[in-house]
């Protein structure tokens, strides 16, 4: 299954205007990289652009709540993160953004800093559990590189 989605990059748009300055078709130019006449417009017309966002915008407002397939989300997700980099660098950051906010939230009070369960003992950041777990992961690590 293929999914659709953003196949236009900030500097093919930039190659997008040049074409045009140098007088390609809308119809030459989304042949050029494979996407239909509409895509092509969009990019190099500030009026279509408006026109088409006002347009999604409305049809976005009077939209019927679908119900998503969970299933379809995540290899959604996953197809888009293999293949598409810049959603790739975003999906990152936001994971690691999140992860801060939360980590700062169990710090805050007082929990683990990996979990956020009841921490065992004061003088530590993280429990017990995860202590032994990276404890295991760092063992595991120098193993394989004394191998
Ligand atoms: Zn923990």
């Amino acid at each position: 299954m293929r999914y659709r989605y953003r196949k236009i990059r900030p500097e093919d748009v930039v190659t997008m205007k040049n074409l045009r300055a140098n007088g390609a078709t809308f119809k030459k130019i989304a042949e050029t990289f494979g996407v239909s006449m509409s895509v092509a417009q969009y990019h190099l017309c500030p009026e279509y652009k408006a026109s088409s966002l006002a347009r999604a915008i409305k049809a976005h407002k009077n939209r019927v709540p679908k119900k998503r397939n969970p299933e379809y989300i995540k290899n959604y997700i996953k197809d888009r993160y293999q293949n598409d980099e810049i959603f790739r660098k975003n999906f990152i950051s936001l994971v690691v953004k999140s992860h801060k906010k939360r980590r700062a939230i169990w710090i805050k009070n007082d929990l683990c800093s990996e979990c956020g369960k009841v921490r065992d003992e004061e003088k530590f950041r993280t429990c017990r559990s995860c202590r032994a777990r990276k404890r295991n992961t760092y063992a595991k690590k120098k193993e394989k590189y004394n191998e």
